[in-house]
């Protein structure tokens, strides 16, 4: 239990030491601000303070030359704490932006870095909701809770000496209940930070399923499963409703549980000191300038409390944000790691054996090729069978777990790993384009393309004829601001990408598959296009466009089963040519019109 209580306070302190580090740039306008907040605290104490005189010299004197001068000094204190507290709350509320803006700045880029398998295991949605919602909560800090604290805290020490200074025996009856306040602060704060936790936790799932559920809209309706996706939102709707109602009734009884504990005390007070001015002990000046420091003093502990609260919130958010910053890349370069810019011999697999997680076992066993610089490999085989997984490992999204893979002699895991993507380029099934305009999609990776070569690149991608029927050409903006490209349309503007980025290595993942043969047709052609003089890696679906291939792998169950050139396969009469005979029929009962 001991032990429990030091990790988490090793805990909170290093929590507070990490966000400093985002708030210690700005202390000059933190200090700024503190000075404001002083004021404000100052004209509050001097509001309470103002009450003797007022009472004992000009009421009871009957003094009307000097009342005149009362509005006036109200007055000014009143200006000078409203110009205060603006420049104070002015001044924080900068730095706070300030601070979430740098927090999320850091955890975007650090989530960039994290590796392929981070971003499989992690509902996209929830990570989404960390950069949102947890640096807003986290923001807190700096925006309302460090002014607020400050102002609260010197108000209290300022009404506090106004207590003592005019009668200290009454003071101490008053400060007596504020370590009782403390303790009860604690125990809140505590609460509240567990029901925080909950609540960010909570929001992300809500965000999770959000982002399912839209993503996912054609299939959720072509399934029917719109009651389903509403239960399952209402269900995290539910449980974000019960959380909230058990945060306000924390956070509601606080206040009211404090300032009852403080009226005792006014009410030993009131009585005591009461009689103290009827025996004439006491001048009522005195007295109600120190009634008035009291009941001035609930406001700044009613408001510690709700700080103390806010405070706890920050933290749960704080300890979610920098718990993904501690997540270390799984894949990075090492030390030493070297820079390759051409790719001038083979890619050799030297018994690559992986798997993505122990539960499930091997994906890929006693991998063993190699691939000639120019050559074309295509790799066949049912799905399933870790084609993906093979031609994942080269760019390195992941690592062999056993034997090593090796462009050139080098293991991929000594090269640098910008360098080692820039000799490769993707096409895959599931083109991705961005909201974009065509331009900027074909020119992503390519940044500093001229606009020649991106429409050379698009003319070889057989892209640049519908593109330039747009009537805003290659400014035309992709997706969801903007038109909506076919398949085909958009297999060959992600070619054109490809293209332009002119890698050595090129990996094709079945790029043709999900297309009609009148759009697959274009996109083969592009494909020639883009493969010439380059070393390819086909996914290959339709074994029609493989026969020239250099050297067909075929896999079964994670292994190679069969390796060789298209004539050499079929004439071994096993499991390549067996695929070949089921496609080949298929095919023909399609062009026949007996499978649709
Ligand atoms: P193919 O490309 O031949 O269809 P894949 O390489 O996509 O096969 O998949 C091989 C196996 O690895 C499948 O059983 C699949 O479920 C599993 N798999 C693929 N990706 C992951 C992943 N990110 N995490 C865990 N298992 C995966």
């Amino acid at each position: 239990m001991g032990k429990k209580k030091q990790l988490n306070k090793n805990t909170i302190i290093s929590l507070y030491k990490r966000l400093f580090v985002y708030v210690k740039p700005y202390w000059v306008r933190i200090a700024i601000g503190t000075a404001f907040a002083l004021t404000v605290s100052a004209t509050t104490g001097a509001t309470a303070w103002a009450v003797k005189p007022a009472l004992d010299n000009i009421f009871l004197n009957k003094d009307a030359a000097k009342l005149a001068l009362l509005p006036i000094g109200i007055l000014a204190l009143f200006a000078i704490q409203g110009v205060s507290r603006y420049a104070q709350n002015y001044l924080m509320k900068y730095v706070a932006l300030k601070v979430v803006m740098e927090v999320r700045r850091d955890l975007f880029s650090h989530m960039q870095r994290l590796s392929l398998s981070f971003f499989h295991k992690t509902p996209i949605g929830s990570l989404m909701s960390r950069i949102t919602n947890d640096t807003k909560e986290l923001s807190q800090v700096a925006a309302d809770i460090i002014p607020e604290l400050l102002r609260q805290i010197f108000t209290l020490f300022g009404l506090v000496g106004v207590l003592f200074y005019q009668d200290w025996q009454l003071a101490c009856i008053a400060v007596f209940v504020l370590p009782f306040v403390g303790l009860l602060m604690n125990t809140f704060g505590k609460k509240i930070k567990k029901i925080s936790k909950k609540s960010l936790e909570n929001t992300a799932s809500l965000t999770s399923v959000l982002q399912e559920s839209f993503s996912g809209i054609k299939i959720v309706k072509a399934f029917g499963m719109e009651p389903h996706e509403n239960r399952k939102f209402q269900k995290v709707n539910k449980r974000n409703f019960d959380i909230s109602m058990k945060s306000v009734r924390v956070n509601e009884i606080s206040s009211p549980l404090m300032e009852f504990i403080g009226a005792l005390a006014g009410a030993a007070i009131l009585w005591y000191g009461g009689f103290q001015v009827i025996n004439g002990t006491k001048t009522p000046g005195t007295f109600f300038s120190f009634l008035a420091a009291l009941a001035m003093l609930y406001d700044p502990i009613r408001k510690l409390s709700k700080t103390n609260n806010d405070i706890q919130k920050a933290m749960a958010g704080a300890e979610r944000v920098f718990e993904i910053m501690d997540i270390k890349p799984a894949i990075k370069d090492v030390h030493g790691a070297v820079t390759k810019d051409r790719f001038e011999s083979e890619i050799v697999f030297n018994n690559v054996s992986f798997l993505y997680n122990e539960a499930d076992g091997m994906i890929l066993k006693d991998i063993d090729f190699r691939v000639q610089k120019g050559q074309m490999i295509a790799l066949v085989g049912p799905s399933g069978v870790g084609k993906s997984t093979l031609v994942d490992l080269i760019p390195r999204f992941y690592e062999p777990t056993i034997g090593s893979i090796t462009i050139d002699g080098i293991d991929t895991r000594q090269i640098k790993l910008t360098s080692l993507c820039s000799l490769i380029g993707i096409v895959t099934q599931e083109t991705f384009l961005f909201n974009d305009t065509i331009r900027d999609n074909i020119a992503y990776g390519r940044v500093d393309a001229t606009e020649e070569e991106i429409i050379e690149a698009a003319k070889a991608a057989f892209a640049h004829d519908f593109v330039s029927n747009f009537p805003m050409g290659y400014n035309t903006v992709i997706g969801e601001r903007g038109v909506r490209l076919s398949g085909g349309e958009k297999q060959r503007i992600s070619i054109a990408r490809a293209l332009l980025k002119n890698p050595d290595i090129l990996i094709l993942d079945e790029a043709t598959s999900a297309l009609d043969s009148e759009s697959e047709k274009m996109v083969q052609k592009a494909l020639e296009n883009l493969m010439q003089q380059r070393t390819t890696l086909v996914i290959a679906h339709r074994l029609s466009t493989i026969v020239h291939a250099d050297l067909i792998l075929v896999f079964e169950g994670g292994k190679i089963v069969e390796m060789g050139k298209h004539d050499e396969l079929l004439a071994k009469k096993a499991v390549y040519s067996k695929l070949h005979r089921i496609q080949f029929r298929t095919d023909k009962e399609f062009e026949k019109g007996i499978v649709h």
